[in-house]
């Protein structure tokens, strides 16, 4: 076994590392007070090739491979999480679908510039009465005069009222329920398309975030995204391994940034005649977040190794986000008891991770459906067992 990564991916990762501590980690705060999109930031990650990590050259892209860009997530998350998910929405849900199922005269009007950062892509799951649950997709999808016509609302829309184009989930087939549902492309301008009420989140801010409304708008044939209606769902399962392992890291880096502050903090405050850190039961919170920070870890990257390697790994990818991002939500409560009552302020750094960490569990999967899934999973395999 080799636990190791290779050396270009070292280099990488202290290059990545380099650009955050200088140019990223000094705005974290205002991104996040502001929930203002940090256009000069992401100029200058498109400049460094960063928003085409996975995608193909001749689009301009990189063809990095998945542990090269989880290390990219990361690395990014450490200097502001908000900006991090920003980016994640752009390389990984935002431009998949376009990338692998736009035609070409598609890919050289939205995936080029997107790769290049002067525009910006976004997904529409959501709507009002459907998370989790896509068999409860509204937006309907009809074909008309050799197109097709889309009616709906989508909410928590990241991005919303700044994306270029959206892939958006519709139903073609509401007879056919989850079977029933297709991706397809919407680009600004188009008519019908308009961006509906603004949703102030609480933390990952720095993408807007709202609604998308849908009117009668008209897309060619081309726009369906998929070899045939009815296939959305499908083909979603490839792309929400990268999301989940991606959200992982996140959780990772939320959870390291807390504790880092948590232990400067404990070496520095004192009380009843010692630094804090001198108290053991201050001492097993960070031996404790040791432990399961480096669990997580090596849980996500086993399981960006297995998504590069090509091996079956749905439950695998949900297990590391389900674990890291719960490791998150501990790390963060836990360094939070060490600041005391200087967690609650607006001033330390630690109220952002605490709001950040918060996000992570609804993304790529509630926690109380991959539980379900996972548990039905385990059971199966131990009744096939016998
Ligand atoms: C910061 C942020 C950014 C987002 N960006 C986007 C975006 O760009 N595009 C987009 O489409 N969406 C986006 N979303 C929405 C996100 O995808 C949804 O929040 C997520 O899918 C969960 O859906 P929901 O919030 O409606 O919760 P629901 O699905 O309604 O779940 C509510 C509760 O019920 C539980 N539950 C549901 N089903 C079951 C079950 N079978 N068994 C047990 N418990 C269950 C859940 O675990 C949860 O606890 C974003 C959300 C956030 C917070």
């Amino acid at each position: 076994m080799d636990f190791s990564f290779t050396e270009e991916q070292e280099l990488f990762r202290q290059n990545v590392r380099r650009l955050v501590e200088e140019k990223i980690k000094p705005r974290a705060r205002q991104i996040d007070e502001s929930d203002e999109f940090p256009r000069d930031l992401w100029q200058l990650l498109a400049g460094l090739g960063y928003l085409g990590l996975r995608h193909p050259q001749e689009y301009g892209g990189q063809e990095a491979d998945v542990v090269t860009s989880m290390i990219f997530y990361e690395e990014l998350a450490r200097g502001s999480c908000g900006l991090a998910m920003a980016v994640a929405m752009q390389t990984l849900m935002g431009t998949y679908f376009v990338a692998r199922f736009g035609s070409e005269e598609i890919k050289q009007r939205v995936l080029v510039p997107a790769i290049k950062g002067t525009k910006i892509g976004t997904i529409c799951f959501t709507e009002q009465q459907s998370g989790s649950d896509l068999g409860g997709v509204r937006t309907r999808a009809e074909r008309r005069d050799g197109g097709w016509v889309i009616n709906g609302t989508k909410i928590w829309i990241t991005f919303a009222p700044l994306c270029d184009f959206c892939t958006v989930l519709a139903q073609t087939d509401p007879d056919a329920g989850i079977r029933g549902l297709s991706f397809f492309l919407v680009e600004k301008g188009t008519p019908g398309f308009s961006v509906g009420r603004h949703i102030d989140k609480q933390g990952a801010r720095g993408a807007p975030m709202g609604e998308l409304v849908f009117e009668d708008v008209r897309v060619p044939e081309e726009n369906l995204l998929g070899e045939g209606p009815g296939d959305g769902v499908r083909y979603t399962t490839d792309i929400l391994n990268e999301v989940r392992v991606m959200t992982a890291l996140l959780a990772c880096s939320i959870a390291s940034e807390a504790m880092e502050e948590a232990a400067a903090y404990a070496l520095d405050r004192r009380a009843f005649g010692k630094p804090i850190s001198a108290y053991q039961l201050i001492r097993a919170k960070f031996a404790d977040h040791w432990a399961w920070h480096q669990a997580a870890r090596l849980l996500a990257y086993q399981a960006a190794w297995m998504i590069a390697t090509g091996r079956p790994c749905r439950e695998e990818c949900m297990l590391a986000k389900m674990f890291a991002t719960e490791m998150c939500q501990q790390a963060v409560d836990e360094a939070s008891r060490v600041l005391g009552g200087n967690s609650f302020s607006m001033d330390y750094p630690l109220q952002r991770h605490l709001r950040d960490a918060r996000f992570l569990l609804f993304g790529g999967g509630c926690h109380e459906v991959l539980r379900n899934t996972l548990g039905s999973a385990y059971l199966k395999r131990r009744a096939r067992r016998g």
